[in-house]
């Protein structure tokens, strides 16, 4: 092991969380089973790769599904040992605020780590770990505030009361775009509600997590609470949703995976939250605030390249301003600044994945197959200094009927397709014709319209006059094929709890049975 670290000598974390070795210049992980930091079952490891340089970075086990149930079993075992189990709800709450001031202060770390892994802008990632830590505050101050009801029963001689009580083992599987967001949106309210949790990062991106977790064993989480399990999904995610000791599923990824997870999990009764993908309409009408609107357009789409769930991907543009705004998102655009994610002056970072790349390549070639107009990028671009860098142009096309598949299939990427509209009908009629159901924008300086399109666009969220404001305490989720379940705010803390009626006597005497009153 050589001590030469990918990172600069000034990224490391601030607390002191045990390092990871490394050798020949490379992050060597291990997953986190019961406290320990372990190989796979086999020695298997997998390759990170550094989407900017095409460089393999660190590399992660490749798990199997023995270290699956190792990890079940560990968690299964800390569910019941009195150490987690014993705990108050506000000494759980205490814990995950120490988890929370833990990841503040080690925020600039995990950027570093997103980064190498995903490849998104540092810019970005700094906001998004300046967040993070809300989660476990949130949840933390959430943790004792869950309350049972006495209820007013209309049977005589019994006292008739509720109590939320946690389910057991969580298992969490979450995708590459916001690897610990994603993850913390599971993570911090299983936890508060008193569960025990199995994580299963993307392959693509499972270092964060894992150095993660070792802020979890600094901040004193009982050895078991939470563990870490890496690999790919096709060889140990059956072994997880199908294990007989694991409760709760909770997923965000793919519609594919997703259905699968649904499948095993009806037949093993699980419960499950599902976070899918989306095609999400952007509707501008002509009646909006036009500056603004562009840039929520752009926003919508090309924040992150496009890799995000809520990507506004069909921008619906009422017919009279088509054109006109069609040119002024193209200037808007001009020539944008791709770079290393951790430059400020970059503003379009790469694809995160050589398969995403490959993906988004199908669907552009896809769209032009199908008669769509391609009025800007529609190629990979090249960047000086990182030959093998996965950058792609933001795309737009226009030309766009609501049955092709670029306006019915998610792309996760920078592609936008464009759909005109005539009027309020025919906008909600465009919006809904689609399986999913995750987000919507609707932009309008028409109070009465937003609403009435908020109340009418199928949607888990729905944005009026901004694109993507989202939070910790809010609800988020899909209807149709985006999802079940919700993720965030109370409702998020609700789904990993079961409710249980309990019924106490306060008869001076237990009625005879066999005597009918
Ligand atoms: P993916 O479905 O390929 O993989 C997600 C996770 O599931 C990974 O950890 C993977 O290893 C695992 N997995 C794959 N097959 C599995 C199986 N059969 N059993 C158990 N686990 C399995 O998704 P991805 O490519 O990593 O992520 C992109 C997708 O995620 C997009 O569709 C995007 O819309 C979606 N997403 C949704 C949200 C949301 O909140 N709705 C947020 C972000 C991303």
């Amino acid at each position: 092991m050589t001590l030469h670290s990918p990172f600069p000598a000034d990224v490391s974390p601030v607390s002191p969380v045990v390092p990871t070795p490394v050798a020949d210049g490379r992050m060597v992980y291990g997953m986190s089973i019961d406290g320990a930091i372990v190989p796979a079952a086999g020695g298997g490891v997998i390759e990170s790769t550094d989407p900017v340089t095409g460089e393999v970075w660190a590399t992660i086990p490749r798990g199997q599904p023995e270290d699956v149930d190792r990890a079940v079993m560990a968690a299964h075992r800390a569910f019941h040992n009195p150490e987690w189990r014993g705990l108050s709800a506000s000494a759980r709450g205490a814990l995950l605020r120490k988890l929370a001031d833990l990841v503040a202060q080690n925020g600039d770390w995990l950027a570093h780590v997103e980064m190498k892994d995903n490849g998104k802008l540092l810019a970005e990632l700094n906001v998004q770990m300046k967040y993070l830590p809300n989660y476990y505050y949130y949840y933390g101050g959430l943790a004792d505030k869950v309350q049972g009801a006495t209820i007013p029963s209309d049977k005589p001689g019994v006292f008739n009361y509720t109590r939320y009580e946690p389910l057991g083992v969580v298992a969490c599987i979450m995708p590459w775009n916001s690897p610990l967001p994603l993850m913390s949106f599971k993570l911090a309210p299983a936890l508060a509600a008193g569960n025990t949790v199995v994580l299963k990062p993307s392959e693509f991106t499972s270092a964060s997590t894992l150095e993660f977790v070792k802020l979890a064993e600094l901040a004193g989480f009982p050895k078991g609470v939470i563990n870490v399990v890496t690999g790919y999904g096709h060889e140990m995610g059956d072994a997880l949703v199908s294990h007989p000791k694991v409760e709760r599923i909770a997923f965000t990824g793919g519609p594919v995976a997703g259905q699968k997870i649904n499948e095993a999990a009806a037949r093993s009764m699980k419960r499950v939250t599902l976070e899918l993908g989306g095609k999400s309409p952007n509707i501008i009408f002509d009646d909006a605030d036009l500056d603004q609107a562009i840039k929520g357009a752009v926003a919508g789409i090309f924040a992150a390249s496009g890799q995000t769930c809520v990507a506004g991907s069909r921008l619906l543009l009422q017919r009279s301003i088509h054109d006109q705004f069609v040119q002024r998102l193209i200037d808007f655009l001009g020539d944008v600044t791709f770079g290393h994610p951790s430059d400020p002056g970059t503003q379009i970072a790469p694809i995160s994945t050589a398969p995403q790349m490959a993906k988004i390549e199908e669907y552009v070639a896809i769209a032009k197959g199908e008669g769509a107009k391609l009025v800007r990028g529609g190629c990979r671009a090249s960047v000086e200094g990182y030959p093998n860098g996965l950058f792609y142009e933001p795309t737009i096309f226009t030309d766009v009927t609501n049955d092709m598949r670029i306006a019915q299939e998610e792309v996760f990427g920078p592609v936008l397709s464009i759909i005109p509209f005539d009027d309020e009908d025919d906008a909600v009629r465009i919006a809904n014709d689609t399986i999913f159901g995750l987000a919507a924008g609707v932009w309008t300086q028409n109070l009465g319209r937003g609403v009435r399109m908020a109340e009418r666009v199928r949607a888990g969220t729905v944005w009026v006059n901004n694109y993507r404001s989202t939070s910790i305490t809010s609800p988020f989720g899909g209807f149709g094929h985006s999802g079940i379940g919700r993720e965030g705010g109370i409702t998020g803390i609700m789904e990993y709890l079961e409710l249980k009626s309990v019924w106490l006597s306060t008869a001076v005497d237990i009625p005879n049975p066999f005597i009918r009153r």
